[in-house]
């Protein structure tokens, strides 16, 4: 007589090397090394890399990664609509808004009655660059922990960009030099700034121009912006501007072309004061792609898992709360992905 022994979590997806393995369905999600088959979250380059023999990920996800790798980044690729259900040898896989940047997802994985959900980088700001971020009701919550500790809370965006706003208009000779990353973070920055009114050009490094144009393409206007060249022109130029770039470029000579420039910086980091004294930063803006801990809770209690795992940031704090709440947590400690970028 057969004996059938209900599916375990871990028998659907569990933690390897090269990132989560989905055995029954035979592919990964958010490989770190190249694999046969992934599929992917979102186009962050620690999570969406190049050299897999097939991607599946939503369309603005293979855009992105077609832009930033050249087209032929993978053997073949496939979109995933959001919403709709598709079959991997057996497994049931569906696509949902992740909130975190244009084309961003989350992947659930359902197979013999278990549901997990990997929700890779997310947030529950509101975010008008993105779709936001869709609770799924799941057995296995995956969750990062970026952010995860009491200490860290984000502040209203629309509250940081007005602190930017007010300083140009304070120091109208000075050019505001705003370091973001280039994929999600500046073309929120960028819509934030639009939204609060100001309409006059805002200047871009050159590392962001294609993502912005991509943006713009699919909808998503970011106004009059302009590549931050001096060519044929003078540093009053930029006197009172806004120039987007990432912080990075600001460290070197490209910076010195703009009069007596203003250091600002859009992270989550900046919320410790110390990382904004060391990086220079005069004016930081504690702004975000990545749930605060107060979303992290509200999300965990939201999708009903009974167990989460933590894939990368600070899991223990994360962890412990689960635990006090009676669900069991754990830790993947998953390796190649970094929490810097936000
Ligand atoms: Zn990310």
């Amino acid at each position: 007589m057969p004996t059938f022994a209900p599916m375990r979590p871990r028998d659907l997806l569990c933690p390897k090397p090269g990132g989560l393995y989905c055995a029954p369905g035979d592919f990964y999600i958010d490989p770190v090394r190249p694999v046969p088959r992934a599929l992917i979250t979102h186009g962050h380059s620690d999570h969406a890399r190049a050299g897999h023999g097939s991607v599946l990920a939503t369309r603005q996800t293979l855009d992105i990664m077609g832009l930033r790798y050249g087209e032929d980044f993978a053997g073949s690729t496939q979109e995933a609509v959001l919403g709709e259900t598709v079959h991997i040898n057996g497994v049931a896989v569906t696509f949902h808004p992740a909130g975190h940047v244009l084309g961003s997802a989350q992947i659930c994985v359902e197979h013999d009655g278990m549901r997990i959900v990997a929700s890779g980088d997310y947030k529950r700001q509101p975010d008008a660059t993105c779709l936001p971020f869709e609770p799924i009701r799941c057995d296995v919550f995956i969750t990062e922990a970026t952010f995860g500790l009491p200490v860290f809370r984000h502040p209203a965006d629309t509250h940081e960009i007005a602190k930017l706003i007010k300083s140009t208009e304070q120091f109208p000779e000075r050019a505001h030099l705003v370091g973001a990353y280039a994929l999600g973070k500046a073309q929120r920055v960028i819509r934030l700034i639009r939204d609060s009114g100001y309409a006059k050009p805002i200047y871009i490094h050159g590392a962001m121009a294609t993502l912005c144009e991509y943006y713009q393409a699919q909808g998503i206007d970011l106004g009059d912006l302009r590549p931050a060249t001096v060519e044929g022109g003078s540093k009053q130029d930029f006197a009172g501007a806004i120039v987007v770039g990432p912080s990075s470029a600001f460290a070197d000579r490209w910076a010195r072309r703009f009069p007596d420039p203003i250091s600002s910086f859009a992270s989550g980091w900046m919320r410790i004061r110390q990382r904004a004294k060391q990086g220079g930063v005069e004016l930081p803006l504690i702004i975000s792609d990545h749930a605060d801990w107060d979303e992290l809770l509200e999300t965990i209690v939201e999708t009903g898992a009974g167990e989460i795992w933590v894939t990368h940031g600070r899991e223990e704090a994360l962890v412990r709360w689960c635990e006090l709440q009676g669900i069991s947590a754990k830790a993947l400690h998953l390796v190649g992905y970094e929490d810097e970028a936000d």
